[in-house]
């Protein structure tokens, strides 16, 4: 086994999930066929092998320091905004296989890339919608409809949050997933958190040894319906934050 497949292995014990020999096959598959279409279309900067199963896959995983336990597996509504590769949304349901998925990717390319891994390690009740959260966040099928929503590397707070709180049911939580210097970005998305809707619950810092640098999660709850100017139009969340 890969190294750092064993430090995926490790890192997932100290979440408190043993991956099973079965899991572990899936992962060493997501990861051959990454490289695999890396080749062809731009899916993500990171593509060594000592590097891929921990700066993706177990950082994927850490959102579940963020969830009440026992976890809530089967039936939970879940959507990763902006999933790219499928992260985090992939390594995700492979830990949890109960959950309804939907990945959400603005790129075509990406997006095919979303369909092919699925049907690949034949994921059920995974769904993959191409569109901008803009747009889909006012799609009746999609909007406050999910208990988790989460999102990695995609936007700023500030930003981020009007892409993705529309999409959280009321009692629903909303997961961003940060690296570095946070404060800033979080008090002034203060304003914004609120107006659409949420409360922060929580600024998790994640320690897991494997991992090495600064990783946040920011918790947010869902406390009130996002009115229904929000999203803006498409673009404007991200040039236009609001304050
Ligand atoms: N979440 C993945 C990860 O952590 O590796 C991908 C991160 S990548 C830097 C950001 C992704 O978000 C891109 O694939 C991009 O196409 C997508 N994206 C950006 N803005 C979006 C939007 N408004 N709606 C949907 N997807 C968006």
């Amino acid at each position: 086994m890969l190294a750092s497949m064993e430090k995926l292995t490790s890192g997932a014990i100290k979440l408190g999930f043993p991956l099973s020999s079965g899991q572990l096959e899936q992962f060493s598959i997501y990861y051959r066929e990454l490289t695999t279409w890396n080749k062809r279309i731009n899916l993500t900067r990171i593509t060594n092998p000592q590097e891929v199963p921990v700066k993706h896959f177990l950082d994927s995983l850490t959102i579940t320091l963020a969830f009440s336990r026992p976890l809530p597996d089967t039936g939970l509504r879940v959507i990763d905004v902006g999933s790219g590769a499928g992260l985090p949304g992939i390594p995700l349901k492979l830990l949890l296989p109960g959950i309804r998925l939907v990945l959400l990717e603005a790129t075509r390319k990406k997006a095919a890339f979303l369909e092919h891994i699925r049907d690949r390690l034949g994921l059920e009740n995974t769904e993959i919608v191409i569109g901008r959260a803009e747009t889909v966040g006012h799609d009746s099928r999609y909007r406050e409809a999910f208990d988790l929503v989460l999102s990695r590397a995609v936007a700023r707070l500030p930003a981020l949050v009007e892409l993705t709180l529309p999409f959280c049911a009321i009692g629903g939580r909303f997961i961003a997933q940060k690296k570095g210097a946070i404060t800033r970005e979080i008090d002034e998305a203060a304003g914004a958190i609120k107006s659409l809707g949420g409360s922060l619950r929580e600024i998790k810092r994640v320690e897991l040894e494997e991992l090495g640098d600064e990783r946040y999660l920011i918790v947010i709850d869902k406390v009130a319906p996002t009115a229904g100017t929000y999203p803006r139009r498409p673009g404007i969340p991200v040039k236009r934050p609001l304050t």
